[in-house]
Formats: structure tokens, C-alpha cells, sequence
């Protein structure tokens, strides 16, 4: 049986400068052998230098995005082969802020998802439900939705990572209770054990709304969580290697 790999990724969204990459610097140093796997999503201007500033240390570089197709007359896109020229491994896939900004539908979403494997990427696929539709009792309908919907067939425990994110927890500081963290993960395990078999059991899950480093290892105490997606944490490497450690 595939065992998940344990995740530590961090999304910076639209922030980060040049300096900011001093940050990384400190998480490298801090983290020389880490025993989980540690990625980070900067913008895409950053990914190239971050990658070059990483070497052959031992933190992945991924995307935030990418466009469905190739290459051709997208304005402002930038295509899955694109960020793995940058030096990109994985991409974030289908969070709710580009569902929500960007009008990103499930089957959007599937078709980046096609993309980033066709460019060797692994995508980080983001699910989750609005605080309305978690009040409504929808909760596992939607996520279930978006999961069936935003994956193609062909996924693998190695060229998929799933992130379970309730949009009210995102940059909230508010956290579901970890018996709602562990009902969605639970529910997440067992359609992608139905849809993908064994190869389903070693799906990494990450839980991402508000995650700290005083909060990280209840939530990874969780069964089913093997990591976490991480925003506004992930922006200073003390309060990521916070989380980091407690993944380890
Ligand atoms: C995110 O944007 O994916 C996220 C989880 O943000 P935060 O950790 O800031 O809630």
C-alpha cells in the first residue's frame, strides 16, 4: 500500500519582491535534511530566481497557476511548460481565489490539471466549500463535486496532491474543528480510493485555512492529513518552520 507523503507548501500569493527571497534562504538553513517534503509557491516572478537561490537544496518551487494550453494568444498567462522551464515542479490547481476572481469552474480546473501533467508538473488541486454552503450542510456535495470534477482519470499517488481549504478559513483566522477537518479528509480518502484504487491511499491530503504554527499539530494529528497549504504563514520562514516541524 502507497503511504501519503507528508507536505509542508507554502503560498505566498500575489506577494514577494526580490528581498523576500532572503526567507527562503532561512528555511534552507534551517531545514537542511527535512524528513517532509517542503514547497513553496511564490509569484510567478519569482519562481526562476527561486529556484536558482534553492540549488540542490531540498525545497520544491511550484506556480500558483497556469493556462490549459501550451502556448499561444493568452495575454498575461503563463503555461504549465512555462513554470517547469522556471524551474517549477508542482502548481497550484483550482484555489478559491481564482475560482472565485477568475470564474475558474471544475472544468477549468481539470484541463490545468491535464496541462500540468503533460509539462511533468505535479498540481496541488484545491477543494473546498464557501461558508454558506457549509451552514446549508452541502459541505461534502461540493467538495465532492469539485474533486470528481477538477481531476482527470489517469491520477496517481505521485503526480497528485489534493488540498482540502473552506474558503471562511482562508486568511480568517478562523479553523474548522478537527472532527470537520477529519469528516472532509476522511471523505476525500475514500473517493479517491474509489476512483483511483490503491493508488488513492497514497494521495497526499493537505488541510489550508489559517494554519500556524500554534494550531499545525493538532490539525497533522488529524488522520488523513498529511500536510498542510499554507498562506500568510508561509510569507516568514520562522512561522513556516514552525509548521514544518510539526509536520516532522
Ligand atoms: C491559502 O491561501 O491557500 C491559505 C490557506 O491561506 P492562509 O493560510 O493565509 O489562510
Amino acid at each position: 500500500m502507497t503511504t501519503p507523503r507528508k507536505l509542508a507548501a507554502g503560498n505566498w500569493k500575489m506577494n514577494g519582491l526580490e528581498a523576500q527571497l532572503a526567507e527562503v534562504d532561512t528555511l534552507m538553513a534551517t531545514h537542511t535534511t527535512p524528513v517532509c517534503d517542503i514547497l513553496l509557491c511564490p509569484p510567478a516572478t519569482l519562481i526562476d530566481r527561486m529556484a536558482r537561490r534553492i540549488g540542490d537544496g531540498k525545497i520544491a518551487v511550484g506556480g500558483q497557476d497556469c493556462h490549459a494550453a501550451p502556448s499561444g494568444a493568452h495575454t498575461g498567462d503563463v503555461s504549465a511548460a512555462m513554470l517547469a522551464d522556471a524551474g517549477a515542479t508542482h502548481v497550484i490547481l483550482g484555489h478559491s481565489e481564482r475560482r472565485a476572481d477568475h470564474g475558474e469552474s471544475d472544468d477549468a480546473v481539470r484541463d490545468k490539471v491535464a496541462a500540468a501533467w503533460e509539462a511533468g508538473l505535479v498540481p496541488v488541486v484545491c477543494v473546498g466549500e464557501t461558508l454558506e454552503q457549509r451552514e446549508g450542510g452541502s459541505t461534502l456535495a461540493v467538495v465532492g463535486g469539485q474533486l470528481q470534477g477538477s481531476i482527470p482519470d489517469g491520477a496517481t499517488a505521485a503526480t497528485l496532491v489534493v488540498a482540502y481549504e473552506p474558503v471562511w478559513a482562508i486568511g480568517t483566522g478562523r479553523v474548522p474543528t478537527t472532527e470537520q477537518i477529519a469528516e472532509v479528509h476522511d471523505f476525500l480518502r475514500d473517493r479517491l480510493s474509489q476512483r483511483m484504487g490503491g493508488e488513492g491511499n497514497g494521495v497526499s491530503l493537505l488541510y489550508g485555512g489559517s494554519v500556524k504554527p500554534s494550531n499545525a499539530a493538532e490539525i497533522f494529528a488529524v488522520e488523513n492529513v498529511n500536510g498542510a497549504l499554507v498562506g500568510g504563514a508561509s510569507l516568514k520562514a520562522g512561522d513556516f518552520s514552525g509548521i514544518i516541524d510539526a509536520l516532522e
